[in-house]
Parts: C-alpha cells; structure tokens; sequence
C-alpha cells in the first residue's frame, strides 16, 4: 500500500492552493455577501487546465484523474465552498454522461467546449416532487417525428444560468414497458431551445454563489440526436453518474474538515481564558483531536472511493461511504469550529461562520445522508 500522492497529484494540488490564495481568498466574503457567481474565477481556472480534469486529452480535458481531482478540490474547497461546488457539480455530474454515454459527434459538440472551460456544466435530475425518489420524476419527453418534445419542471439545478451555462443534460420518462414500467431517457437540451425557461436563483443559507435555479421545459424541441446514448437507459445513467458525484462532495466536506480544523487550532493557541490558550484547556484539546481524527478518517475513505474508479474497480460502495462519513463529518467540523470561535465565530467577519452556512447541504445534495446509507445497506445485501 501507497499512502503518498504521486509527483503530478502534488503539482496539481500545490497549483490549485496557490490559486484559492491569490484568486479566491481576498474575494469569498465579498462574493457570498453580494451572492454574485465569479464567472471571472472560472474562466481563471480554464486557463489553467482545470475544467477537465476527468476529461481524456483528446476532448479537451487533462484526464488527471479521481485522486487528482480531490486532491485538488480540497485545495479550492478549503478557501471557498461555493466556488469548489460550482465547480465539482461541472467536472462530475455536469460534464460525465456526455464523456460516458455520449456519441462522438455529442462529446465534439458539447463536452469538448466542457473540457475546455468555455462553458459549465449542469445535471438536471431533481423535480419539485422527486428528489431522493428519483423514479417518481414527470418530465417527459416524446418523440415526435424527428424530434424529442420535453415538457416539465426541475428544480435546484446548480450552474443553470450563469454566463458560462450552455443549457443542461436532464432525465425525462420518454415512454412504458409493455409491464407499465416508466422508460427513462436522459437528453442535452441547450438553454437557447425554444420554451426553456431559466427561473431566478434560489436564495439559499449556504453555497451563496453556486448559480442554483429552477428550469421549466414548455414544449421545448431538440432534434432526435439530443438523446445521450440509448433510449430507455437514462436512469442507469444517471444514477451512475452520481456515484462519481459523491467523491467530489466528499472532497468538498474534507476541505471543509481541514479548513474547520486549522482555523481552530490557529484560534484555539492564540485566544486566552482562565489565564491560558484554549489549546491548553482539555476540553478544547478533545474536540481539536475528534476533528483531526475525523478528518484523517474522511480522507482515506475519500481516497479510497476516487483510488477504486482510478484503477477501474468497482467504487459506488466506497463513493457512498464516503460521502456520508465526509458531509457528516463537516457539519460536526463546522459546528465546533464556531463553537471554538465562541461569539465571534458567529459573526459573519471570519470564514468559520460560512463554514458553518455551507456545510449543510453535503448532507443533501447528489443524495442525502439517508439515500446513501440505503445505497450501502443495498450493497451488504440487505
Ligand atoms: C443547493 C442545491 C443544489 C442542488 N443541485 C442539484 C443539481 O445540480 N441537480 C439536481 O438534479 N439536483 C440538485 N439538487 C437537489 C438535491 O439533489 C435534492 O435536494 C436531494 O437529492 C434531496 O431531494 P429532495 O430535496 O426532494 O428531498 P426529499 O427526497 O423529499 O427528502 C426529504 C427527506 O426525506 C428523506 N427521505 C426520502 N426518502 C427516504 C427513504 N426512502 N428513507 C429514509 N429517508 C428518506 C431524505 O433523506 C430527506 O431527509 C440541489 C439541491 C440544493 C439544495
């Protein structure tokens, strides 16, 4: 066993720390005040290579990798969770079905442009009466003559309408089964598609800059090669998809565990009580040692998940483990962390406090808490 990254992994993560310093950290309090999305950022990061870490060299990407790519997003998620989650749901949901189930001429006309940073990703699955029951959505899509018609609602889709944003890859029920069974098809619809409607953005308590909204499809037209792969595998697809998904919110939560962990230690050894440091007071050393112990527990299981895809062995177990230890593990982190701060933790000046706001979601978001344990019950065979 090999605990060290590679050469190319620490090149990549020491590039990714320096750029949340320099080009994210003077600005995150002023963005999540003002909830603007830095497309500026964005367009940084594509200059650099960053936009396809997942993607094969020959679509635009650099193909770095599982492990390169938490490695990187601790780096980023450490400074800004906003921005680290705009930018995971791009390289992992929003950009993979086209790299998987994607045709040639789709991955040359839309993920290449992906890769490439010239535009974001988005991933369209959640509608307003099916999230975790994801089955039970009702966008439809209907093939009429050689066209597909989608008509529906989803709602929370994150990187929908940002500058950058060239439309989304969604899940629609395109028929039934002989049995009745509902067939589920998954399809790129450009946002410039007639009867594609871009809500405003939700106004949220954390991830005050990730671009989340609402998208409405009335009679929305896309050509019959709009379908990604076959017709009737769109939930396989899908749900795939999300398995990667849930290494990179992990990765988010574990930038948040260290972040949460330095700050109160940095904090915990200059703050005075009773005469001492709080790191000199037990009960404060005993929650710095679970959140360190924590976050070493969150870092190898998250690894270990993006180390499997790396190497082409199954990982949806470990990809579910991890996520819920990681998303769990951050809301613990982040409310110690202010608890350690006392009341100036709560005030909105120092980062711990939008800790405390973002940590939240990763218990939700690409799959709650409770999801991912019925995915890991499911696979002990229960
Ligand atoms: C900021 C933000 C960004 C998002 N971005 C995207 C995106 O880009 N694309 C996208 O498609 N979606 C996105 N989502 C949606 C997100 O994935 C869903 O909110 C999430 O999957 C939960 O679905 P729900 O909100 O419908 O909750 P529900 O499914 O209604 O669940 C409510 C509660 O019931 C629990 N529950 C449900 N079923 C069970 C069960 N069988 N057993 C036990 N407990 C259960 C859940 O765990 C949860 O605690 C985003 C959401 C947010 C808030």
């Amino acid at each position: 066993m090999d605990f060290t990254l590679r050469e190319e992994h620490r090149l990549l993560q020491a590039l990714c720390r320096d750029f949340a310093r320099q080009e994210i950290a003077p600005y995150a309090e002023e963005w999540y005040n003002t909830g603007r999305f830095p497309v500026e950022v964005f367009r940084k990061m594509a200059d650099l290579q960053l936009m396809g870490l997942l993607i094969p060299k020959e679509y635009g990407g650099s193909d770095a990798g599982t492990v390169a790519l938490v490695a990187a997003m601790e780096e980023i998620a450490k400074v800004d969770q906003s921005i680290a989650a705009s930018w995971q749901a791009h390289l992992t949901i929003g950009s993979l079905p086209l790299l998987l189930f994607g045709s040639e001429a789709q991955k040359q006309r839309w993920l290449v442009p992906l890769a490439r940073g010239e535009k974001l990703g988005a991933f369209g699955l959640t509608e307003p009466q099916a999230g975790s029951d994801a089955a039970n959505i009702q966008t439809t899509a209907v093939l009429d003559g050689d066209s597909w018609v989608i008509n529906g609602r989803k709602c929370f889709i994150s990187n929908a309408g940002t500058e950058l944003s060239y439309g989304v890859v969604l899940l629609a029920v395109s028929g039934t089964n002989s049995d009745g069974k509902k067939r589920y098809s998954a399809f790129v619809v450009p946002r410039d598609t007639p009867g594609y409607t871009i809500g405003p953005p939700y106004p949220k308590i954390g991830w005050h800059t990730v671009d989340t909204r609402e998208l409405i499809f009335d009679h929305c037209r896309v050509p019959r090669d709009h379908l990604l792969g076959e017709e009737g595998m769109g939930f396989r697809q899908f749900m795939r998809t999300l398995e990667v998904g849930r290494i990179s919110i992990a990765a988010l939560a574990l930038g948040l565990c260290q972040a949460c962990l330095e700050l109160s230690l940095a904090y915990a050894r200059q703050r005075y009580a009773f005469g001492k440091p709080l790191s000199q007071h037990q009960a404060i050393q005993f929650k710095l040692a679970d959140m360190a112990t924590a976050t070493e527990m969150v870092r190898l299981l998250t690894y270990k998940a993006a180390w499997l895809r790396d190497q082409g062995l199954p990982y949806g177990r470990e990809a579910a483990m991890a996520k819920l230890a990681a998303s769990e593990a951050a809301v613990r982190a982040a409310d110690e962390a202010v608890q350690i701060h006392g009341g100036y933790g709560y005030i909105r000046e120092l980062p711990v406090s939008r800790f405390y706001l973002d940590a939240k979601i990763l218990t939700i978001g690409e799959g709650t808490s409770e999801i991912q344990r019925l995915v890991i019950a499911r696979q002990l065979g229960c």
